[in-house]
């Protein structure tokens, strides 16, 4: 199955754009000095780094890949225009500290020199591996900060560097399927290491009067980066994978292959099941989950989801349909409960295309109704005659085998 970049220009262009409240930037500030001037320090230095500069792939042959596919371009220039939001968030918090922008570093001219030197596939790593520290830096900055609007802007910037963490991981597995060499791996974790480090040197001494150690910041990022790795396709793998159909692969370019990969991609409700991508859940165990709508029909329109991921209603066991149908029932009289203007429920479940599934990963819509809601499932009935009613009633049973 071919990377599924629309999955991606949808998360990227639509729904994580979605309920994303501005920071309080106006609340009062209630730092003591020494923390106040050290935060606006390590944040307005990381603005620059983090979507301040050239806000683009900007390898020798980025225009090349950005040219080559449609899809790609698009995908790349959303991935790139949430790198320019943490800039504006940063730059909130830099404001809100009463911090002084930084035009340019030593550090900043290197990163781009590496990005622009070695061509694209090695920005892309590049880029991939400084997710992976930044969300360790994020995460310590929401930890340590003490301050409430610096935390909701590292909750946003943290919840898209998910998304881009998972985007490049499905995009090597595309582009591994046979499992990354351990060349690869070498220098995944080597330059891993080197931006933890030159993370370090370059941001410690505004780190540590906030309360972070070095050793907080590298347990933090080889976390980061063992996760990722472990979640690639491995080389150790590829023995059980040679029977697989579809070696000969078609490249889209070097970075995006439209070869197969040796299992389906993950759909985006993989994803949240695996806290890579966040959702308001409402229950969940081994075999299924339930969270909040993104762009619910009516308030409280929940998603019920199991969590083996398959497509199709038929290609699910009964015994997790069972599951889905008893939570559904659940939810729907716990929405009651909660909401006494909620007087009627609707259950939806899209099976294929025509049917209006978008996520190809079945589930069932539980979606509160209330009085003069407004919501209409339109579509007119036909009438039908008896003749056409036996038909259709003696091709099921047939199709049933009865
Ligand atoms: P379908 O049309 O496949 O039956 O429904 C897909 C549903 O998933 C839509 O109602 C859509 O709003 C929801 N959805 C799509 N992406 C996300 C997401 O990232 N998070 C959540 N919570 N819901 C999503």
């Amino acid at each position: 199955m071919p990377m599924n970049l629309a999955k991606w220009i949808r998360h990227f262009g639509m729904t994580n754009r979605l309920d994303r409240p501005e920071p309080e930037w106006d609340l009062p500030l209630a730092l003591d000095e020494k923390k106040r001037t050290a935060l606006a320090a390590t944040l307005a230095q990381y603005q620059l780094g983090d979507g301040g500069g050239p806000c683009r792939l900007i390898a020798r042959d980025a225009e090349r890949l950005r040219a080559a596919d449609e899809e790609v371009r698009k995908v790349i220039d959303l991935w790139f225009a949430e790198e320019a939001e943490h800039s504006r968030l940063l730059a909130g918090a830099v404001r809100r500290l009463g911090g002084t922008f930084v035009e340019d570093s030593f550090a900043f001219r290197l990163f781009n020199r590496s990005r622009r030197t070695f061509g694209a596939q090695f920005e892309m790593k590049v880029l991939l591996i400084v997710e992976i520290v930044s969300t360790a830096y994020y995460r310590l900055i929401r930890k340590h900060c003490g301050d409430l609007p610096v935390r909701q802007m590292c909750r946003l910037i943290l919840r898209d560097e998910a998304g881009h963490i998972a985007f490049h991981r499905e995009r090597l597995s595309a582009c591994h399927p046979e499992g990354v060499s351990w060349h690869w791996t070498t220098a995944f974790f080597l330059l891993g290491a080197a931006c933890a480090g030159f993370l370090w040197m370059s941001h410690g001494r505004w780190l540590r009067p906030l309360g972070v150690s070095a050793c907080d910041l590298f347990s933090l990022c080889r976390q980061g980066l063992a996760h990722f790795h472990r979640r690639l396709p491995s080389s150790s793998k590829r023995k059980s994978r040679q029977h697989l159909p579809g070696k000969k692969k078609e490249s889209r370019s070097i970075i995006f292959r439209e070869g197969r990969v040796p299992f389906p991609m993950p759909s985006i409700f993989t994803h949240i099941l695996e806290n890579e991508l966040p959702a308001s859940f409402v229950h969940r165990d081994e075999v299924v989950a339930a969270f909040l709508d993104i762009q619910p029909l009516t308030p409280g329109h929940t998603l019920v989801v199991p969590v083996r991921e398959v497509a199709s209603l038929s290609d699910l066991p009964p015994e997790i349909l069972t599951h889905v149908t008893a939570l559904g029932q659940e939810i729907g009289s716990a929405i009651r409960a909660a909401d006494p203007s909620v007087t009627g429920i609707n259950w939806l479940l899209c099976d294929g295309r025509d049917a209006g599934q978008e996520v190809p990963h079945i589930h069932l819509h539980v979606i509160p109704r209330r009085k003069g809601d407004g919501l209409r499932f339109a579509g007119k009935c036909a009438t039908a005659g008896r003749a056409d009613l036996d038909d259709w009633a003696a091709r099921i049973a047939t199709g049933l085998g009865r």
